[in-house]
């Protein structure tokens, strides 16, 4: 069989499937019946104890990476992008005579692209998602919703999959070009019909390549039960869209319900799709990640997972996924063979199901299954980065959209009347900092506001950290011109791929907090009279600091690391260390964090938001278009203590930048050298701490 007819074969129960869709099955059913010769007709319990491998390809968290492209870079980055997992899946089809493909969701948000095809030009009803367009080259078996899905509303997730969404302010009756793929959702109902929103499942019927008991190679017939679950925090992330039109139900309660009817309409086999990952507390409904739960359900014979793009198994020597019932080894949770590929198309997971046919049907062999990831980059054995080739068929496919995204990411948002740059933010210059806090500030407030009421009366304050602070030399700067500010320069401003988090501490958290990022600097000694370094080894992108008129505090790197900061105020009174604060952050400081303060460890956490924080840049952006120096560029919550010192206090930034200093009111910079001999295109600065 070709691979293009194994996996287009017949989608039994599709729900809402198209037209064009059945019409592809039947045909490839027949072309199926006539390339395999009917060969597996008859008397089929005569193949009793013959075993088959049946190897499940998962990509989760695709979030519209059709190519190896960073969209705010403008540059090609070859971590990721589905053009590779391609290659990896055409190679799986090569070495396994049975496969299926399966999504797990996070698929169509992510990128400029994604933005694009939703909001900027929204995608005609006759034309397919680019996204989904690329999957068809490689033609998916399946698929369910995450969480990003919902990010456009209920009428655009009806257009892109074609129709058929039965729920309050949607045409259900549009039929649109679809996904190409029947999706399946267990655990989301629509008010309106208190049925599912989407098919709670399918069975995909196909033939299956095997050994007989005898040693020769016997077709035989097998029916795979494919289920869905989303995560339930929908509810909260898109609220505005879903609130009242559609309801979630836990994982675990929606297979209970459904995996018994999946079997019960004959099917062999069960895998769950679970966008959704592990967690060790307990079950509730409403959990984000229940894996540990889902896969103790009965009935299901594996289970594919994402949402936390995160690895499973995980070959690290301190993998990820500690708890009771994972192994790594065997690539099971709680004995179910499992995966989660990564994100972002870096990982095509594979589930290798050991299938054995008892006469009538077929049962998992769950411990001689096995189950693992295979990445797109790996290290050869002399340590370099070796980079899966790019499926030549992908790129095509998108490259007009892909085109009028980088135009799109060209196009001016707003504009800045400074020069946005981090150059000085070790010294005191918050002009690329300040609209990061704001714009993370105003994004959990207003989520607190809406959704966590039992945190309303709490003041909402935001840290950042100038991500870029010349580790890389003196080029490794943000550094926005004056002008127009483009999506794009969003990049600039935000370098990482993170998310918001928010945490609750109190005062001396705070206080705690703000020691711990003070390592940034070198305890100076004021009777020295020769040079010394200002910064430390202490990386910029930890020097977390607070740019509001309300939080005030002084650095004093005469003193050692724990004892530097001074006079910490909030609101201009000495901050009362049990006074509860909610702090916007990213995700790596909320989880791992616990060397600022222990409730960095996770348990500080109140909402780990889906957003990423350069989006949320970019938003406020779009909602405050007008960017200046004094309302986003120049509220200092902190200055160095005073001292006087022997000899000069000196540190390293771009060069000839002395103006920058300048212009954000650091009068106590000078320029020591132009050239400040590292190599690194940098030149030597000195601060006056006595001013
Ligand atoms: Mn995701
Ligand atoms: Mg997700």
């Amino acid at each position: 069989m070709s691979e293009r007819t194994r996996s287009r074969l017949l989608s039994l129960s599709s729900f809402h499937g198209s037209r064009r869709t059945a019409t592809l099955s039947v045909l490839a059913l027949a072309a199926s019946l006539s390339a395999c010769g009917g060969g597996d007709g008859g008397s089929v319990n005569n193949n009793a104890g013959a075993t088959a491998t049946l190897a499940v390809l998962e990509t989760t968290d695709l979030h519209f990476n059709v190519r190896s492209y960073d969209y705010f870079k403008l540059a090609e980055d070859k971590s990721y992008g589905f053009e590779r997992t391609a290659t990896l899946v055409r190679a799986a089809r090569k070495e396994f005579a049975n496969t299926l493909l399966v999504d797990n969701g996070d698929t169509i948000q992510g990128t400029a692209l994604a933005d694009y095809e939703a909001t900027i030009n929204p995608i005609p009803c006759t034309q397919q998602l680019s996204m989904y367009k690329a999957m068809g080259a490689l033609g998916f078996d399946a698929g369910t919703l995450g969480n990003h899905e919902f990010n456009y509303g209920l009428p655009f997730l009806n257009q892109v999959l074609g129709g058929g969404l039965e729920v309050d302010g949607v045409d259900a009756a549009k039929k649109c070009a679809g996904a190409g793929f029947p999706m399946v959702l267990a655990n989301v109902t629509s008010n309106k019909t208190q049925k599912p929103l989407v098919q709670p499942y399918t069975v995909l019927e196909r033939t299956l390549v095997a050994k007989g008991a005898d040693g020769k190679e016997v077709k035989l017939p097998i029916k795979v039960g494919v289920i869905g679950f989303t995560t339930p925090g929908i509810m909260n992330w898109d609220k505005r869209y879903l609130e009242g039109k559609v309801s979630t139900q836990g994982a675990v309660e929606a297979a209970t319900k459904y995996v018994p009817e999946l079997r019960a309409k004959g099917a062999d086999i069960v895998i769950a799709l679970l966008h959704g990952g592990m967690d060790s507390a307990a079950y509730s409904p409403t959990m984000e990640n229940p894996g540990l739960y889902l896969s103790k359900v009965a009935g299901i014979d594996a289970m594919v997972m994402g949402h936390q793009h995160g690895v499973f198994p995980d070959t690290a020597a301190t993998p990820g996924f500690t708890m009771a019932g994972v192994d790594h080894k065997a690539g099971t949770v709680n004995g179910v063979p499992a995966v989660m590929a990564s994100s972002w198309g870096k990982a095509l997971g594979v589930v290798q199901l050991a299938l054995q046919w008892d006469g009538a049907k077929w049962v998992v062999n769950k411990t001689a299954s096995k189950s693992e990831l295979r990445n797109i980059q790996n290290k050869n054995a002399a340590g370099a980065t070796v980079t899966v080739d790019a499926d030549a068929s992908v790129a095509p496919l998108v490259e007009t959209q892909h085109q009028a995204a980088i135009q799109y990411v060209k196009t001016p948002i707003g504009q800045t009347d400074f020069r946005m740059s981090t150059l000085f933010a070790d010294v005191g210059d918050p002009g690329a900092i300040q609209i990061v806090n704001q714009a993370q500030q105003a994004y959990v407030a207003a989520y607190i506001k809406a959704s966590l009421p039992q945190y309303a009366q709490l003041p909402v304050l935001s840290v950042s950290a100038p991500f870029k602070s010349g580790f890389q030399g003196g080029a490794d700067y943000t550094d926005v011109a004056v002008g127009p500010l483009a999506i794009n320069n969003a990049a600039d401003l935000y370098l990482y791929p993170n998310t918001v988090y928010a945490v609750k501490v109190n005062g001396g958290d705070i206080k705690n907090w703000l020691e711990a990022a003070a390592k940034r600097f070198n305890q100076i000694d004021p009777a020295k009279t020769g040079e010394q370094q200002l910064i430390s080894t202490f990386p910029g992108y930890n020097f977390d600091m607070f740019t509001t008129a309300d939080v005030q505090y002084q650095i004093d790197v005469t003193q050692p690391v724990g004892s530097r900061i001074k006079n910490l105020t909030y609101l201009g009174k000495p901050i009362d260390v049990a006074q509860e604060f909610v702090i916007a952050t990213n995700n790596y400081r909320a989880t791992s964090g616990k060397s600022f303060i222990d409730k960095l460890d996770g348990s500080g956490t109140i909402w780990a938001s889906p957003d990423a924080n350069r989006d949320v840049v970019i938003d406020y952006i779009r909602k405050n278009p007008a960017v200046t120096r004094s309302a986003n560029g120049a509220a200092k919550s902190w200055r160095f203590a005073k001292a006087t010192v022997a000899g000069p206090v000196v540190f390293s930034s771009g060069a000839n930048a002395l103006a920058v200093a300048q212009a954000a009111g650091l009068a106590n910079v000078s320029l020591l050298a132009a050239d400040d001999g590292s190599g690194k295109g940098t030149s030597k600065y000195a601060v006056d701490l006595s001013k």
